[in-house]
């Protein structure tokens, strides 16, 4: 990656830290890093939004819904400190794509090979479920982030909300409206000039505990995305 697109990323990311566009958001993340949950009450909560991360030479890009409450809200790194976390980073550790299977604190010495993580939203919404106006909100910052990125060939959808931010964001991109129903390990191609989609079940305990989402099945379509976006 260039230094003019590293600068790019940094300024965004500094964009997105500050951000206090969605009020009842904003009141939210602040709300949970002040009460904390009793096992994590050391803990000097991020509850600010959380920026991307992983390798910016990227040519597969994971989205998610957005931080977990005591994950990300309180680490500070996306898919950080909470079980979705641990069940993601185990199946990418097995992939490939990680060079550990846990994903536990900031300065914890994960690094990803060849992937970047980000979400819909980067703020924690109350349930889990950001309005509809808080994703149009949010998304823009999804649409420059993968303008950034110059390798980009695949975007791994983690969910239907993820599904179908990916879908916006190439949308915006190509300036028409692109279609796609929601489909576990489907691929979806939109023509030589935009990244493909892939879609999974979020690995959220929801999915993972009831095995609607196993282990291998992720690994297999993590496997798959890695397959196409090194093709
Ligand atoms: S969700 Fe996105 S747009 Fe809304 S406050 Fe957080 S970073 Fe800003």
């Amino acid at each position: 990656m260039s230094d003019h697109h590293i600068k790019q990323l940094s300024d965004l990311t500094d964009e997105i830290v500050a951000c206090r566009m969605c009020t009842r958001l904003v009141d939210w993340r602040e709300k949970i890093g002040k009460e904390k949950r009793a096992s994590y009450k050391d803990w000097d909560y991020w509850a600010k939004p959380i920026p991307s991360f992983g390798d910016p030479d990227a040519s597969l890009v994971l989205i998610g819904l957005a931080p977990a409450a005591h994950g990300g809200n309180r680490t500070g790194r996306v898919f950080t400190g909470d079980p979705s976390a641990t069940f993601l980073t185990a199946a990418m550790h097995e992939a490939g794509l990680a060079n550990q299977p846990t994903s536990e604190h900031r300065e914890d010495g994960l690094k990803l090979n060849g992937v970047y993580i980000g979400t819909a939203v980067r703020c924690v919404p109350p349930g889990d479920k950001p309005t509809a106006e808080e994703q149009r909100t949010c998304l823009p910052y999804l649409v420059q982030e993968l303008r950034i990125l110059p390798n980009l060939k695949v975007i791994m959808a983690l969910g239907h909300i993820a599904f179908r931010a990916a879908l916006q964001t190439l949308s915006d991109m190509a300036e028409e409206k692109l279609r796609g129903k929601f489909m576990h390990g489907e691929v979806y191609r939109f023509g030589h000039t935009l990244p493909m989609i892939i879609a999974s079940y979020h690995p959220s305990p929801r999915n993972t505990n009831t095995g609607v989402l196993t282990k291998d099945a992720l690994v297999n379509v993590l496997k798959k995305a890695k397959e196409l976006s090194q093709s």
